[in-house]
Order: structure tokens, then sequence, then C-alpha cells
């Protein structure tokens, strides 16, 4: 299974190895979807965590004991494709591949699975057709 999660380091703890931890403790593949970090003092990982249910429930169980915040990714992006003109603008922000629009039809296609919740297509798109809902 996988799962998003947000990572939230206290002050000062930031550098530590965390995903090497996670990876070697956990087995758990890691992928780190977003990165803010504020000069290795604090800051948040968006984190996509791959790997059996146990392991993941046991890394997060590590995570919070350690003193690292580990809430679930709750964030999605909804789109009203009613209105799209395909003009192609938020293709070119969107940085996941979640936004594309090609042959047979030149349609734009949105795919959710593929989304990492950057919010960039909201301010490229000028219809304004975008916008960010809490996931079920
Ligand atoms: S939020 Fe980011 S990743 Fe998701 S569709 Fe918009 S631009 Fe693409
Ligand atoms: S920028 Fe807006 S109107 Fe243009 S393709 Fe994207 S969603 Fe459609």
């Amino acid at each position: 299974m996988t799962k998003k999660v947000v990572i939230s380091f206290p002050d000062g703890e930031a550098s530590r190895p965390l995903i090497y931890e996670l990876i070697k403790k956990y087995d758990i593949m890691v992928s780190i979807i977003k990165a803010d970090i504020d000069g290795g003092r604090r800051g948040k990982l968006v984190l996509e965590l791959d790997s059996d249910s146990d392991h993941i429930a046991q890394a997060i169980d590590f995570m919070q004991k350690s003193g690292v915040d580990v809430s679930p990714l709750e964030k999605k992006i909804s789109f009203d494709d009613s209105k799209c003109v395909s003009c192609g603008a938020c293709t070119s922000a969107c940085p996941s591949g979640a936004l594309s629009i090609g042959a047979p039809d030149w349609k734009l296609r949105f795919q959710p699975d593929k989304c990492v919740v950057c919010k960039l297509c909201i301010t490229a798109c000028p219809l304004k057709l975008f916008k960010i809902e809490f996931a079920d």
C-alpha cells in the first residue's frame, strides 16, 4: 500500500536522517513529494510511503515517538472540467504530470492519482477552475 503523509520537524531536528531510518528500519520505499526545510533546522516534508500496512504503521509510530509530527495528506485538488477550454496553461505549471493535453482529442486530462497538491494549477488557470478540498 502507499500512504502520503506530511512530516513536520521540531526546531533543530530537520537535519536528522529520517529517510534513512525509515528505509533501513522499516523496509519502506520513500518518495519525497515536497520539501520545505528552513536551513536544516525545521520544516516540512510531504512523503509517499510504500510498504505493507504494518511497516507503515510502525514507521509512523516511530516518527511520532521521536518528536516528529505526522499527519495524513488530507487535501486534494478538484477541477471543474465543464468550463475548461483546454488552453494548456495549467499543464505547463503542473510538475507531476497530473495535467496533460494530447492526441487524439487535445482536451485537458486530469489524473488525480498523480497530483501532489502543489496548488500551482490554481493560479495558472485563467478561468480559476481548480480549487483545493479536503479529501474523503
Ligand atoms: S496541484 Fe500541482 S500536481 Fe496537482 S494538478 Fe495542480 S499543478 Fe498538478
Ligand atoms: S488552464 Fe484552465 S482552462 Fe486552461 S486547460 Fe487548464 S483547466 Fe482548462
